[in-house]
């Protein structure tokens, strides 16, 4: 009897060494501060990347507002410690308007993960620790190569606008050093794509060169030199979007003029008449994700013309206008002189589907799919509101309502 008690101690030790092995082993510090917003995320129907972020800015400011906007499945803070956001199986807002090998609405069918610090300065080794082994765990889970682990900015992708005539990269330099091939063999990540495919494909512009380089070669061309202040400053071959890409009107960021006066970037509207000299200050604690919220551009606020919010895509088929006379047209519908003469408020989504209207039998699933819910989805409603994906509950969508999505 005493003797199979021993033996029955010996069985519950080796369980219990086993169980506290196996748990070192996971050496992970992680812990589940799920976002509000977590259960209302669909279900992700495949896993095929794994997108890296760098928060820009400091851990308490980014972990608020990432669980506030749902916006990553984990966040890896200085000491390592990792939080659990967005559960791994459900679709988080993180990589904005993005493309990957043709591929558009990365979102759809990744993973993301953001790291506490900036694009362009060392991660600590805790988190390079907690990065390793998350990593670990994630492939071996979804059998991800490593190839298709990628930092934001090699998929994140700009919509034509005043400086760029057409959809480029570099709309952000998000994660950047990630792609270095000495903090990847860090990572335990061997290989990483070789060239970017949709610019080889014609589907896209290098508008950052810097960033390509730091992207695709081994090793990189020096930045531009020049102290840090000029390079907030902008001076010629220097534009406001140099210096904040897409958050160039964005209200976190500001403008100090030569005189001293300071004006937000909403608050600008005349961007050809910028001042040299002028400072740049990009953005406040966190603001890593704001150029990722699509919204609908408007005449008047975000361009004077209708070609400064959609360079070339001005008269194309996926620029949807939304007339003042509540009627919604596509740029191929609209004359040259209806393009010239758009009233300040009109409002415009470039690269754009115009997916049709809902019905009893045409739901918004059967019109975009999984897309339905995705925060650059938008909806136009009965009465001229227009309501993007996160908003919206499928079943409840009033007929006539419009929809437009991201192809
Ligand atoms: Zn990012």
């Amino acid at each position: 009897m005493r003797y199979w008690n021993r033996i029955g101690t010996g069985l519950w030790l080796c369980a219990l060494l086993w169980v506290a092995g196996v748990l070192c082993a996971q050496g992970l510090d992680i812990e589940s501060r799920y976002s509000p917003l977590n259960r209302q995320r669909s279900p992700r129907r495949s896993t095929e990347y794994i997108i890296l972020h760098t928060t820009e800015g400091g851990g308490r400011g980014s972990l608020e507002k990432l669980r506030r906007y749902g916006e990553a499945h984990y966040m890896v803070d200085v000491d390592g410690k990792v939080t659990r956001i967005i559960q791994r199986d459900r679709i988080a807002f993180h990589a904005g308007r993005s493309m990957w090998d043709g591929k558009t609405n990365i979102d759809n069918i990744s993973i993301g993960i953001e790291i506490v610090g900036y694009h362009d300065k060392p991660i600590t080794a805790r988190q390079i620790e907690a990065v390793r082994e998350l990593l670990r765990q994630l492939k071996s889970i979804y059998k991800i190569p490593d190839n298709r682990i990628l930092p934001h900015s090699m998929v994140a992708y700009g919509r034509p606008n005043r400086w760029h005539s057409v959809s480029h990269r570099g709309r952000k330099r998000c994660g950047m050093l990630l792609a270095r091939d000495d903090v990847r063999r860090q990572l335990g990540l061997s290989g990483k794509p070789s060239f970017d495919p949709d610019v080889r494909s014609g589907r896209l512009v290098v508008a950052d060169p810097y960033l390509n380089t730091v992207l695709y070669t081994v090793v990189p061309v020096a930045q531009p030199s020049a102290g840090q202040d000029s390079l907030s400053m902008i001076a010629r071959g220097r534009s406001a979007w140099d210096i904040a890409r897409e958050n160039f009107n964005s209200p976190t960021t500001v403008y100090i003029f030569p005189d001293g006066t300071r004006r937000r970037g909403d608050q600008i509207t005349d961007w050809n008449r910028m001042p040299p000299g002028t400072r740049v200050e990009v953005g406040s604690e966190g603001a890593e994700q704001s150029s990722d919220v699509e919204r609908v551009q408007v005449i008047g606020r975000d361009g004077t013309t209708a070609a400064e919010i959609a360079g070339a895509a001005i008269t194309r088929e996926s620029t949807i206008y939304f007339l003042k006379d509540g009627s919604v047209k596509q740029g191929s519908e609209l004359s040259a002189e209806g393009l010239m003469n758009l009233p300040d408020g009109t409002g415009m989504l470039v690269g754009y589907v115009h997916g049709g209207i809902i019905r009893a039998n045409r739901r918004a699933f059967d019109i975009c799919g999984p897309r339905w819910n995705l925060p650059t989805t938008f909806y136009r409603m009965p009465d001229g509101t227009i309501r993007s994906g996160p908003e919206m509950n499928e079943r409840n969508i009033p007929l006539g309502t419009m929809v437009f999505f991201q192809p």
